[in-house]
C-alpha cells in the first residue's frame, strides 16, 4: 500500500472509531431494547460512511456504487419472556416486621417491576405468577412447584422471584440472589444475579454477593446435595433459568430506607428492571 493511501486507510479508521464509539446502540446494548431514545437518532446519518470510504476499507471494489434501493437485511431482535414472581401469598405471609408483611411488598414491586419493564423495553413479555394475596397452591411444597411450572409453560428465558430478607437480631442487611448449582442454568443464574445486585448497589443497599446452598437432607442419585432452595432446584429440573431475589433487609433500620415509601419501591423496581435487561442483552447465553 502506498504511502498516501495508507495515511488515509489510518485517518478513515480514526475517525470510523470515533463515530462507533459515539454510538449509542453499540456502546450499550441495553440502549437497543429501550422504547425511548433508541434507534431512530437522526444522528444516526452522521455515522454513515459514504461510497469512497467503503471502497478505503475494501468494503466494495473500486468504482463500485452502493445500490440505495437495496433493502439491507434486518438483524432479528430476540425476544425474551421474563415470569415475576411475587415470593409467598394468602396465608404464606413471609417475613413481617414493623406492621409490614412480605407478601403484600413483595406484590408490589413486582408490580412496579412488570410496569417498568413493560414502559421502558421493547421486544419482551413479562409475566407474574400471581396478582393478588393468593398463593399458588396451600400446600407450600406444591405452590413452590407450581410457580416454576408456570413460568415453564410459558417458555421463560427467566423466572425472578421476588423476596425481602430479614435476621433474628435485625442487623444484617443487604441483598443476596440465591442460584442453582446445577450446571444448566449455573452460569446464567450467576450473570443475573450479579446484574441485578450491582445495580442495587447503585441505590446504596449492600452487595452480599449470589448464593449457593445446597439441602441439608436430599441428594441426587450420585449422592451430591440437590440445591436447597425449592425454586433454583425446579428451575434446574425444567430448565428455566430461575432465581430467588432478597432485595434487601426489612427488620433493618439502615435497609428499611429501600422499602419504606412508594418511590424507594419504585427505585428498587427500576434497578431491578434495568440489571434484568443488562443480563438478558449483554450476558444471557440461550441454552
Ligand atoms: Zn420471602
Amino acid at each position: 500500500m502506498k504511502k498516501q493511501s495508507l495515511m488515509a486507510f489510518l485517518l478513515l479508521c480514526a475517525a470510523l472509531c470515533v463515530c462507533a464509539c459515539g454510538k449509542k446502540p453499540k456502546d450499550n446494548e441495553i440502549d437497543y431494547y429501550k422504547k425511548v431514545g433508541s434507534y431512530d437518532d437522526p444522528d444516526d446519518s452522521l455515522y454513515q460512511a459514504s461510497d469512497k470510504d467503503l471502497e478505503l476499507i475494501g468494503e466494495v471494489t473500486p468504482g463500485e456504487k452502493k445500490d440505495p434501493t437495496a433493502t439491507p437485511t434486518p438483524t432479528p431482535i430476540p425476544e425474551y419472556v421474563i415470569v415475576i414472581d411475587p415470593g409467598h401469598g394468602g396465608s404464606q405471609v413471609g417475613s413481617s416486621y414493623d406492621g409490614r408483611e412480605e407478601k403484600k411488598l413483595n406484590l408490589q414491586r413486582a408490580t412496579l417491576l412488570k410496569n417498568y419493564l413493560e414502559t421502558h423495553y421493547d421486544h419482551i413479555t413479562v409475566y407474574m405468577t400471581r396478582t393478588t394475596d393468593e398463593g399458588l397452591s396451600k400446600d407450600l411444597t406444591e405452590d413452590l412447584r407450581k410457580r416454576v411450572e408456570f413460568a415453564a409453560e410459558k417458555h421463560a428465558d427467566i423466572l425472578v422471584s421476588l423476596h425481602l430478607n430479614a435476621s433474628d437480631n435485625h442487623k444484617k442487611n443487604g441483598a443476596t440472589v440465591c442460584i442453582s448449582k446445577q450446571p444448566n442454568i449455573h452460569d446464567n443464574s450467576e450473570k443475573l444475579a450479579t446484574c441485578i445486585l450491582s445495580r442495587l448497589a447503585t441505590l446504596g443497599i449492600k452487595n452480599n454477593g449470589p448464593l449457593l446452598r445446597d439441602s441439608n437432607d436430599t441428594k441426587d442419585e450420585n449422592g451430591v446435595p440437590v440445591d436447597y432452595y425449592a425454586i433454583c432446584r425446579h428451575g434446574a429440573a425444567n430448565n428455566v433459568i430461575a432465581v430467588i431475589v432478597e432485595s434487601c433487609h426489612m427488620d433493618n433500620a439502615t435497609d428499611i430506607e429501600f422499602i419504606k415509601t412508594e418511590a424507594a419501591l419504585s427505585a428498587m423496581a427500576e434497578q431491578e428492571a434495568i440489571g434484568i435487561m443488562e443480563f438478558l442483552t449483554k450476558y444471557y447465553v440461550r441454552q
